[in-house]
């Protein structure tokens, strides 16, 4: 099939009208080459109609998923953006997204589909699994301001070859990190839902590279795991962290703050008292400190892992059920240990008063909390509508960018006197 140009179409059957939506992605369509793969030509007419009402100048066609890998392939300057519907002859669009995500070409994907929006969701998880960058889905029919908000989620500059993977670090990096105790916390506020006021801080390690600057654990985390060293890595954390949170209480910041526990530490039963003597000498309340504990990290070597947790909750330390429902047994880790917290998992939090599916598992998630006497926390919230969904549900603490991003503890205690201000201000 043809790319076609402006102007090609011999009959205008589609016309598209441009919403104010559209105007700031109208300059980004006039850079970007599409691929519009739809099997149904009036509806891909439509697409094509809707794009050029953006500003889409270069767009090629396809009926279906082989036509379409064979024009990214010949296609130069490569497709930037495919847009793509599901159900088609041949190859259909799942079997293509997964070719795609195979392939070296790796433009950004809109799908478009006439599917139920839960359908929807699945296929936008399974293209992620595939690596595939996807901008968004769209419900049939397509419009210029459906097409047009989601394009303002593309980079407009060059595409890189290379897919942003986290620069892992080799090991004399990392124990040499370690021995200058340039492992750090990083801490994120937590906010009560119903008056906005700050209840806590989680502490999330950052590594400072001489060269390459702050690092995320998900470059060092799994290595100091590897290489046995995760016990000093958390305690570094705990004392680090319970120092910051007896620095708060004294200036009157009476917040708890929220350690990682990883699986490895858990396993030596001397743990709990040794964190005990910890925040003793810190002259911090153990109800002050919130061990947050994954739920793979809770099943491992079961014996010491709940004496050391039972201790903990003995000793007055909060404990946290962190990325609740991700795993294969939350029920059974909820009957069996004293938790305090349940924290739910961003993917559930994510795009929630849009998702069906979603709305109803934050509403058991915090049904399951409060039944069980205990607080739900949602994590990663970004946005307003997320925010709002979890009042809806009645969640208690919600943590994401949406209030802040982590900061370093010489920043947070600012911060925390501005939000207060702010709050009483409203
Ligand atoms: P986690 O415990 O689930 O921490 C939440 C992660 O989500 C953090 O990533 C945080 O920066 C990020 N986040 C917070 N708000 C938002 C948001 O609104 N949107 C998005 N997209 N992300 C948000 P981070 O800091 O990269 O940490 C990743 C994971 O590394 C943590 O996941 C935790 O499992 C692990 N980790 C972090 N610090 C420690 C530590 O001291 N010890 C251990 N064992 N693990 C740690
Ligand atoms: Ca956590
Ligand atoms: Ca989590």
């Amino acid at each position: 099939m043809k790319p076609s140009v402006p102007g090609s179409l011999n009959a205008p059957l589609v016309t598209a009208e441009i919403g104010a939506a559209a105007m700031p992605a109208a300059g980004k369509a006039r850079g970007l080459r599409f691929l519009v793969v739809e099997d149904h030509p009036l509806q891909r007419q439509m697409l094509v109609v809707a794009l050029r009402a953006i500003g889409a100048e270069k767009i090629d066609e396809a009926a279906e998923g082989r036509e379409a890998l064979q024009i990214l392939l010949g296609a130069e300057p490569r497709v930037d953006v495919v847009v793509c519907d599901l159900d088609m002859p041949n190859m259909d669009g799942m079997a293509f997204i997964r070719h795609l995500g195979g392939s070296t070409e790796q433009p950004t994907l809109i799908v478009t589909s006439a599917l139920d929006p839960g359908l929807l969701s699945s296929v936008e998880t399974m293209a992620r699994a595939y690596g595939i960058r996807l901008l968004g889905t769209i419900e049939k029919p397509a419009t210029p301001d459906k097409l047009a908000l989601l394009l303002l989620g593309q980079d407009s500059s060059p595409r890189s070859s290379a897919k942003s993977a986290p620069q892992t670090l080799n090991e004399s990096e990392v124990i040499a990190a370690l021995e200058e105790d340039r492992i750090v916390p990083y801490f994120q506020p937590k906010v009560a839902l119903s008056t906005g006021a700050l209840v806590g801080a989680e502490a999330l390690a950052r590594l400072r590279h001489p060269e390459r600057g702050i690092l995320s654990p998900a470059s060092f985390i799994a290595l100091v795991e590897q290489l046995g060293l995760i016990d000093r890595l958390t305690w570094s954390m705990l004392r680090q962290s319970a120092a910051a949170c007896a620095t708060w209480q004294r200036q009157g910041l009476d917040i708890t703050v929220s350690v990682n526990l990883s699986q490895g530490s858990l396993a030596d039963p001397s743990l709990a008292g040794r964190i005990t003597s910890l925040v003793s000498r810190q002259h911090l309340d153990p109800r002050k400190m919130v061990l947050e504990i994954t739920e793979s990290a809770a099943m491992t070597e079961v014996g010491p892992a709940l004496e050391n947790l039972t201790r903990l909750r003995m000793k007055g330390f909060g404990l946290s059920i962190d990325d609740f429902g991700t795993g294969y047994s939350s029920m059974q880790q909820l009957s069996r240990i004293p938790f305090t917290e349940l924290k739910i998992d961003r993917s559930f939090v994510s795009g929630a008063e849009n998702h069906a599916q979603r709305k109803i598992i934050l509403e058991s998630s915090n049904d399951l909390a409060r039944r069980l006497g205990i607080k739900s926390v949602a994590e990663g919230v970004e946005t307003q509508g997320e925010w709002d969904e979890l009042m809806r549900v009645g969640c208690a603490i919600a943590q994401g960018y949406f209030i802040a991003q982590p900061m370093p503890a010489a920043e947070f205690l600012a911060w925390a006197l501005n939000w207060g201000q702010q709050k009483l201000q409203r």
